[in-house]
């Protein structure tokens, strides 16, 4: 059995209501090469969400005996809530040959990109302020002061954008995703990941002189 090629390592980041998590949703849906990785995390389940689906959900004690094993990839704290990767998923997924992406925020991204550097990191951005505005005021029913905060947490995780390698604009969603298929199809037609899928084409075709 010849050995997959590597899978590649995706770091996606946005601020809140940028629309991450539908988009690489759609992403992984229309491509069975690339997967998501399901975080641990301390914080409180939401309406809708399902354990070991949205994230593993688990007490402070567990996820720091996890931290003290040294089972995370990354970790982060975030609203006062802790997430964490799973090291041995994300190499094993890598090793079969399947694209992973971690959904993160910018904390998370420095620290693999640290400790994978080929990591690919992708930010995606609202249309506008407003858009964003909009989209963090949900169904109305929070006060000016709620919303004001949320906006301010959104602008400092965008002031990382310029860490990213590729930027994404969510204003039409289909769009956004084209362009997101665009970037993880530009990624495995680089040379070093063909060289390894055609390494029997290119034996053939130069033979010795390859
Ligand atoms: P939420 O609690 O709203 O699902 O996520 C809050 C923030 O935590 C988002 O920016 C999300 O990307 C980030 N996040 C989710 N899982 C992880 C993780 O495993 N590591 C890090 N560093 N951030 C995460």
């Amino acid at each position: 059995m010849t050995t997959p090629v590597k899978g590649t390592l995706y770091t996606v980041s946005a601020p809140s209501g940028a629309g991450k998590t539908s988009l690489v949703k759609a992403l992984t849906e229309q491509d069975p090469n690339v997967t998501v990785s399901v975080s641990h995390t301390t914080r409180a389940m939401r309406p809708g969400e399902v354990d070991g689906v949205n994230y593993h959900f688990v007490d402070r004690a567990e996820f720091e005996s996890m931290l003290e094993r040294g089972d995370f990839l990354e970790q982060a704290r975030v609203f006062d809530n802790l997430y964490g990767t799973s090291r041995a998923w994300v190499e094993q997924t890598l090793a079969e040959g399947t694209d992973v992406i971690l959904e993160i925020d910018w904390q998370g991204a420095q620290q693999v990109r640290h400790l994978i550097p080929e990591t690919v990191g992708i930010f995606i951005l609202p249309p506008s302020r407003e858009t964003l505005r909009e989209r963090l005021t949900g169904r109305g029913q929070d006060p000016d002061s709620v919303i004001d905060a949320r906006m301010a947490q959104a602008v400092s995780e965008m002031i990382h954008y310029v860490e990213a390698d590729f930027l994404v604009v969510n204003d039409d969603f289909n769009e956004a995703l084209s362009e997101l298929k665009a970037i993880v199809t530009a990624r495995r037609l680089g040379a070093a990941s063909q060289q390894q899928r055609h390494a029997a084409l290119l034996q053939e075709l130069l033979g010795s002189a390859g």
